[in-house]
């Protein structure tokens, strides 16, 4: 069933949902059946799963040359995503980039999808590769996540990349995007990142899923300023239970989003990690349940595989 589809069946009632990452290459796939199936309880209609692209890693050489070679360290989405919608009887939501794949290439990864009965998918750009500043997209490749919605809109006509295929069978992906309360880290402003989210929408996007965020007022701000500018879809909003003092310089480097100060006071005052713990179940809680109280039609919780801290939350909540 399509994402869109679940929430007019939920009518008004805020769903549970979460993220998990494919396990690193090497593992099998028993440390995903153990991040889900505490979680199963929530009755989630969507799971999604994120995909990560290849890295450029440089090993030194005897001679003292480096050697470039390209790894993924987190392979196997599409195959998780089958396995998922077999085991649980829950739609698997796989995640598409622009970043590493020719049009072709998402062509060819949407096909597969198409056969395995996965009817959902985010498209998103991706980040720029570690060894590079900016984002480049492939020779051939899409630049924007807007012109990946385009290509899988072409597909649901069934018009395909290969030029051989006059009329091809029709796809019927319902497709996701992204949108950042705290704008996207390259975006000159909020307001012009609104309207890219916007151009997202106009190209076939039917929901939004939200970047995380510790600060419900950033999202309802987010969300009247969205509905300002005329987008009408779903806002899923995205929540990260903390669970690390790390992660207070981590998570603002690498996803650029505010702490509010008072949580950070309240995990500064933490003798140890299983405390800091205990205050994202407490603060994700309270989140959570503003949320609820404000009709989101769903509650996605990025897990990163840890499910302990959003079975606690989800507990308290659904
Ligand atoms: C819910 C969610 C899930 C994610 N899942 C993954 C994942 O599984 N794997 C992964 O690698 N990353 C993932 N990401 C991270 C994402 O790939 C990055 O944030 C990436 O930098 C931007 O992706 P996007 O789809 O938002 O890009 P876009 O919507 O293409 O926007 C990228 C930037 O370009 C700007 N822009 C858009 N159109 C134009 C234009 N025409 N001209 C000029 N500027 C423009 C936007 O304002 C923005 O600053 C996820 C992010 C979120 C919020």
């Amino acid at each position: 069933m399509k994402i869109t589809e679940h929430i007019e069946k939920a009518k008004g009632r805020s769903l549970f949902s979460f993220e998990i990452l494919p396990p690193l290459k090497g593992q099998n796939i028993q440390s995903i059946y153990d991040g889900i199936d505490p979680l199963m309880e929530f009755k989630p209609p969507f799971i999604d799963v994120t995909y990560h692209r290849e890295e450029h890693v440089f090993n030194e050489k005897e001679n003292g040359l480096l050697e470039k070679r390209i790894v993924r360290k987190r392979p196997g989405t599409v195959g998780i995503c089958a396995a998922i919608q077999s085991k649980y009887g829950v739609d698997a939501v796989p995640h598409i980039l622009c970043g590493g794949f020719s049009k072709e290439d998402t062509e060819n990864f949407l096909i597969d999808l198409d056969f395995l009965g996965i009817q959902n998918v985010v498209a998103l750009r991706g980040d720029a590769i570690k060894s590079e500043t900016y984002f480049t997209p492939e020779p051939k490749g899409n630049k924007f996540a807007k012109d990946l919605v385009e290509q899988i809109m072409q597909m649901n006509k069934g018009n395909y990349q290969d030029e051989v295929i006059e009329k091809g069978h029709n796809t019927d992906f319902c497709v996701g995007v992204a949108g950042y309360p705290e704008k996207h880290m390259e975006a000159p402003s909020l307001d012009k990142d609104i309207c890219r989210l916007k151009e997202k929408i106009e190209a076939g996007a039917e929901y939004v899923v939200t970047q995380m965020f510790f600060d419900n007022s950033k999202y309802f701000e987010f969300v009247d300023k969205c509905r300002e500018s005329g987008i009408t879809v779903p806002i899923i909003p995205g929540l990260k239970p903390l669970a690390t003092k790390r992660q207070l310089s981590i998570i603002p480097h690498r996803f650029h989003v505010d702490m509010p100060e008072e949580l950070i006071s309240e995990v500064e005052k933490c003798k140890d990690n299983k405390e800091v713990r205990q205050v994202g179940i407490e603060w994700g809680i309270q989140q959570s349940k503003e949320l609820v109280k404000a009709g989101v039609p769903v509650l996605h919780y990025y897990s990163m595989g840890k499910s302990t801290n959003i079975q606690k939350i989800a507990k308290a909540v659904f």
